[in-house]
């Protein structure tokens, strides 16, 4: 298994899994699901409509994930996690975890060799850089997968930099 941290915007990498920090309400949003949505098109928003009616009315729970296929993107799905918004109070550091835990998961079940994730959590939902990327690294360094190819795609220099400290 190989990691590597790139500098780039995710919707631009050939893998079989591009993962996208959503929101529970899997309707789209700003940041990397709103980058996901643009370029990859309608048909991911339309999945992502179907699988909020018949599986999660409520929304898709923190630290869970779910595949759709890829539209128009150069992947064959599209996982969609959603992470914990970062609150000082409380630690939910294993929601995070879980996002990346989860998401390799399916990964595996779906068959894929290669999977690019984002700092899930790291934008919008306001958790600090260097821990987010201490987060993702050790997670995907301890879950056994059958994914070879794991590449973390990271939009802004703090963050890239935080991940290439973490890896
Ligand atoms: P969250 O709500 O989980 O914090 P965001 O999308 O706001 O999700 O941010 C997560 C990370 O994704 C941030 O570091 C942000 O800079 C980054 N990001 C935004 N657009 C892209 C993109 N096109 N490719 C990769 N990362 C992106």
């Amino acid at each position: 298994m190989a990691i590597r941290i790139l500098s780039g915007d995710i919707t631009e990498q050939h893998v079989d899994v591009i993962v996208n920090a959503a929101n529970s309400a899997l309707l789209g949003g700003g940041g990397v699901d709103g980058a996901i949505h643009r370029a990859g098109g309608p048909a991911i928003l339309a999945e992502c409509q179907d699988l909020r009616r018949s599986h999660y009315g409520k929304g898709l729970p923190t630290g869970q994930a779910v595949a759709t296929t890829a539209g128009r993107l150069d992947a064959r799905w599209v996982i969609h996690t959603v992470g914990p918004v970062y609150s000082k109070e409380e630690d939910r550091s294993a929601l995070l975890a879980s996002c990346y835990r989860e998401s390799l998961a399916l990964a595996d079940r779906l068959g894929a060799d290669s999977i690019a994730f984002p700092a899930v959590s790291a934008g919008v939902y306001g958790w600090p850089a260097e821990s987010a990327a201490d987060i993702a690294v050790a997670t995907v360094r301890e879950t056994a997968t059958s994914v070879e190819d794991i590449r973390f795609v990271l939009f802004n220099d703090d963050v890239l930099a935080a991940f290439q400290r973490a890896a």
